[in-house]
Protein backbone atom coordinates (compact mmCIF):
# COMPACT_ATOMS: atom_id res chain seq x y z
CA UNK A 1 0.00 0.00 0.00
CA UNK A 2 1.58 3.57 -0.98
CA UNK A 3 2.64 5.71 2.00
CA UNK A 4 -0.36 8.43 2.86
CA UNK A 5 2.04 10.90 2.71
CA UNK A 6 4.06 9.91 -0.57
CA UNK A 7 4.85 12.80 -2.41
CA UNK A 8 3.33 15.43 -0.60
CA UNK A 9 6.52 15.38 1.63
CA UNK A 10 8.83 14.08 -0.78
CA UNK A 11 12.59 15.75 0.04
CA UNK A 12 11.00 17.11 2.71
CA UNK A 13 10.95 13.65 4.49
CA UNK A 14 14.48 13.41 4.52
CA UNK A 15 15.35 16.89 5.49
CA UNK A 16 12.80 16.10 8.52
CA UNK A 17 15.08 12.81 9.38
CA UNK A 18 18.27 14.88 8.94
CA UNK A 19 16.78 17.62 11.56
CA UNK A 20 15.68 14.70 13.90
CA UNK A 21 19.03 12.63 13.72
CA UNK A 22 20.85 16.06 14.49
CA UNK A 23 18.43 17.03 17.45
CA UNK A 24 19.16 13.64 18.59
CA UNK A 25 23.08 13.55 18.50
CA UNK A 26 23.63 17.48 18.99
CA UNK A 27 21.01 18.64 21.36
CA UNK A 28 18.73 16.29 23.01
CA UNK A 29 21.37 13.61 24.21
CA UNK A 30 21.56 12.77 27.42
CA UNK A 31 24.39 10.95 27.11
CA UNK A 32 26.12 12.36 24.54
CA UNK A 33 28.47 10.42 22.30
CA UNK A 34 32.44 10.36 24.03
CA UNK A 35 35.20 11.17 21.41
CA UNK A 36 37.05 8.42 20.55
CA UNK A 37 40.75 8.81 21.88
CA UNK A 38 42.40 9.38 18.90
CA UNK A 39 41.15 12.47 18.67
CA UNK A 40 43.35 14.08 21.37
CA UNK A 41 44.51 17.49 20.04
CA UNK A 42 47.91 17.89 21.94
CA UNK A 43 50.43 18.49 18.99
CA UNK A 44 53.24 17.95 20.72
CA UNK A 45 53.39 21.18 21.82
CA UNK A 46 55.28 20.49 25.82
CA UNK A 47 51.96 20.70 27.46
CA UNK A 48 53.83 21.94 30.81
CA UNK A 49 55.30 25.40 29.23
CA UNK A 50 51.53 26.55 27.84
CA UNK A 51 50.24 24.80 30.83
CA UNK A 52 52.43 26.84 32.91
CA UNK A 53 51.47 30.12 31.33
CA UNK A 54 48.34 29.52 31.44
CA UNK A 55 48.35 29.28 35.17
CA UNK A 56 50.22 32.46 35.55
CA UNK A 57 47.24 34.45 33.45
CA UNK A 58 45.10 32.21 35.95
CA UNK A 59 46.49 33.23 38.93
CA UNK A 60 46.73 37.30 38.20
CA UNK A 61 43.01 37.11 37.13
CA UNK A 62 42.18 35.99 40.60
CA UNK A 63 44.44 38.66 41.82
CA UNK A 64 42.87 41.41 39.23
CA UNK A 65 41.22 44.68 40.35
CA UNK A 66 41.61 46.45 37.00
CA UNK A 67 37.46 46.57 37.16
CA UNK A 68 34.74 47.38 39.15
CA UNK A 69 33.52 43.48 38.61
CA UNK A 70 36.62 42.36 41.38
CA UNK A 71 34.51 43.92 44.37
CA UNK A 72 31.37 41.60 43.45
CA UNK A 73 32.72 38.82 42.18
CA UNK A 74 33.08 35.17 44.97
CA UNK A 75 35.60 33.25 42.64
CA UNK A 76 37.05 34.60 39.31
CA UNK A 77 36.48 32.02 36.32
CA UNK A 78 40.05 32.28 34.22
CA UNK A 79 38.90 29.51 31.72
CA UNK A 80 40.18 25.88 31.71
CA UNK A 81 41.28 23.21 29.24
CA UNK A 82 44.30 21.90 27.63
CA UNK A 83 46.98 24.22 27.01
CA UNK A 84 47.18 22.63 23.49
CA UNK A 85 43.61 23.23 22.35
CA UNK A 86 42.87 23.18 18.82
CA UNK A 87 39.72 24.57 19.99
CA UNK A 88 38.49 27.00 21.74
CA UNK A 89 35.45 28.53 22.70
CA UNK A 90 35.12 31.93 24.04
CA UNK A 91 31.63 32.87 26.09
CA UNK A 92 30.76 35.86 27.30
CA UNK A 93 31.41 36.53 31.21
CA UNK A 94 30.71 33.80 34.34
CA UNK A 95 26.71 33.36 35.51
CA UNK A 96 25.75 32.56 38.89
CA UNK A 97 26.81 29.11 38.98
CA UNK A 98 30.21 29.92 37.57
CA UNK A 99 30.73 32.46 39.97
CA UNK A 100 30.48 29.74 42.50
CA UNK A 101 32.79 27.47 41.41
CA UNK A 102 35.28 29.33 39.44
CA UNK A 103 34.95 27.28 36.76
CA UNK A 104 33.36 28.50 33.02
CA UNK A 105 30.04 27.08 31.84
CA UNK A 106 28.74 25.06 34.42
CA UNK A 107 25.67 25.95 34.52
CA UNK A 108 22.25 25.21 32.53
CA UNK A 109 24.31 26.71 29.30
CA UNK A 110 27.49 24.89 30.07
CA UNK A 111 25.40 21.99 30.27
CA UNK A 112 24.27 22.36 26.69
CA UNK A 113 27.95 23.23 25.76
CA UNK A 114 29.12 20.28 27.11
CA UNK A 115 26.73 18.32 24.53
CA UNK A 116 27.67 20.34 21.68
CA UNK A 117 31.48 19.99 21.94
CA UNK A 118 30.38 15.66 22.85
CA UNK A 119 28.34 16.13 19.45
CA UNK A 120 31.99 17.67 17.40
CA UNK A 121 33.76 14.24 19.05
CA UNK A 122 35.95 16.40 21.30
CA UNK A 123 35.88 16.04 25.33
CA UNK A 124 35.72 18.87 27.06
CA UNK A 125 39.23 18.41 28.64
CA UNK A 126 40.71 18.68 25.11
CA UNK A 127 39.48 22.13 23.95
CA UNK A 128 39.98 25.28 26.05
CA UNK A 129 36.79 27.08 27.27
CA UNK A 130 36.82 31.02 28.56
CA UNK A 131 35.03 34.54 28.61
CA UNK A 132 35.35 38.02 27.85
CA UNK A 133 35.07 38.83 31.09
CA UNK A 134 36.72 36.57 34.00
CA UNK A 135 34.11 38.11 36.91
CA UNK A 136 30.18 37.80 37.10
CA UNK A 137 28.78 41.05 36.16
CA UNK A 138 25.35 42.08 38.50
CA UNK A 139 22.27 40.36 37.82
CA UNK A 140 24.03 38.69 34.70
CA UNK A 141 24.07 42.25 32.64
CA UNK A 142 25.68 42.63 29.26
CA UNK A 143 29.53 43.44 29.59
CA UNK A 144 30.13 47.09 30.00
CA UNK A 145 32.88 48.60 27.31
CA UNK A 146 35.45 49.68 30.03
CA UNK A 147 35.35 46.14 31.56
CA UNK A 148 35.90 44.64 28.47
CA UNK A 149 38.64 47.05 27.88
CA UNK A 150 40.18 46.09 30.80
CA UNK A 151 39.53 42.01 31.16
CA UNK A 152 40.19 41.26 27.47
CA UNK A 153 44.54 41.90 28.22
CA UNK A 154 43.58 38.45 29.88
CA UNK A 155 41.90 36.57 26.81
CA UNK A 156 44.43 38.01 24.79
CA UNK A 157 46.92 36.28 26.54
CA UNK A 158 45.58 33.33 26.57
CA UNK A 159 44.62 33.16 22.79
CA UNK A 160 48.26 33.79 22.51
CA UNK A 161 49.43 31.16 24.77
CA UNK A 162 47.42 28.48 23.05
CA UNK A 163 47.41 29.55 19.87
CA UNK A 164 44.33 27.04 19.06
CA UNK A 165 43.32 26.41 15.17
CA UNK A 166 39.81 27.85 15.57
CA UNK A 167 38.18 29.83 18.43
CA UNK A 168 34.65 29.47 18.55
CA UNK A 169 32.81 33.28 19.60
CA UNK A 170 29.58 32.39 21.02
CA UNK A 171 27.38 35.47 21.55
CA UNK A 172 27.35 38.55 20.42
CA UNK A 173 29.91 40.42 22.62
CA UNK A 174 32.72 37.89 21.93
CA UNK A 175 31.53 37.74 18.56
CA UNK A 176 31.74 41.64 18.94
CA UNK A 177 34.84 41.27 20.10
CA UNK A 178 36.75 39.48 17.73
CA UNK A 179 34.90 40.74 14.66
CA UNK A 180 35.70 44.55 15.87
CA UNK A 181 31.93 45.21 14.54
CA UNK A 182 28.95 45.62 16.81
CA UNK A 183 26.72 43.66 14.70
CA UNK A 184 23.67 41.58 16.06
CA UNK A 185 25.39 37.86 16.34
CA UNK A 186 22.63 36.80 13.63
CA UNK A 187 24.51 38.52 10.82
CA UNK A 188 27.73 37.49 12.45
CA UNK A 189 27.48 33.94 12.57
CA UNK A 190 28.27 31.09 10.32
CA UNK A 191 30.99 32.77 8.34
CA UNK A 192 34.39 32.41 9.35
CA UNK A 193 36.29 35.55 10.73
CA UNK A 194 40.02 35.60 11.23
CA UNK A 195 41.71 37.52 14.52
CA UNK A 196 45.70 37.09 14.72
CA UNK A 197 45.81 34.73 11.80
CA UNK A 198 43.28 32.26 13.95
CA UNK A 199 39.66 31.88 12.11
CA UNK A 200 37.02 32.74 14.31
CA UNK A 201 33.61 31.53 13.94
CA UNK A 202 30.66 33.33 15.69
CA UNK A 203 27.69 31.27 16.45
CA UNK A 204 24.28 31.93 19.14
CA UNK A 205 25.49 31.33 22.79
CA UNK A 206 24.02 28.65 24.54
CA UNK A 207 21.86 30.49 27.37
CA UNK A 208 20.11 31.87 23.77
CA UNK A 209 19.59 28.42 22.30
CA UNK A 210 18.54 27.36 25.27
CA UNK A 211 16.16 30.30 25.62
CA UNK A 212 14.36 29.86 22.80
CA UNK A 213 14.48 25.95 22.96
CA UNK A 214 11.09 25.52 21.26
CA UNK A 215 12.50 27.48 17.83
CA UNK A 216 14.59 24.43 16.57
CA UNK A 217 16.07 26.92 13.45
CA UNK A 218 18.34 28.40 16.05
CA UNK A 219 19.80 25.20 17.04
CA UNK A 220 19.70 23.55 13.72
CA UNK A 221 22.15 27.02 12.46
CA UNK A 222 24.41 26.41 15.46
CA UNK A 223 24.95 23.03 14.79
CA UNK A 224 25.52 24.04 10.61
CA UNK A 225 28.45 25.95 12.05
CA UNK A 226 29.46 23.73 14.14
CA UNK A 227 30.07 21.67 11.61
CA UNK A 228 32.20 24.24 9.97
CA UNK A 229 34.44 24.41 12.30
CA UNK A 230 34.71 20.44 12.44
CA UNK A 231 35.73 20.14 8.94
CA UNK A 232 38.26 22.82 9.55
CA UNK A 233 39.43 20.82 12.09
CA UNK A 234 39.37 17.89 9.85
CA UNK A 235 36.60 15.91 11.83
N1 LIG B 1 27.69 32.07 30.03
C1 LIG B 1 28.90 32.50 29.61
O1 LIG B 1 28.99 33.28 28.67
N2 LIG B 1 29.97 32.04 30.22
C2 LIG B 1 29.92 31.17 31.22
O2 LIG B 1 30.96 30.78 31.73
C3 LIG B 1 28.66 30.73 31.63
C4 LIG B 1 27.55 31.19 31.04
Amino acid sequence: MAKKDDGLLGGTEERLRFYAELDAEFLFNEQPPRADATSSPNTGQPAGQGAEGLEEIAREVRSCLKCPLAKLRRQAVPGEGDAAAKLMFVGEAPGEEEDLQGRPFVGRAGQLLDRIIAAMRFRREEVFIANILKCRPPNNRDPHQEEVQACSPHLLRQVGVIRPKVLVALGKPAANFFSGSSLPISLLRGRFLEFQGIPVMPTFHPAFLLRNEDNRTYKKLAWEDMQQVMALLGK
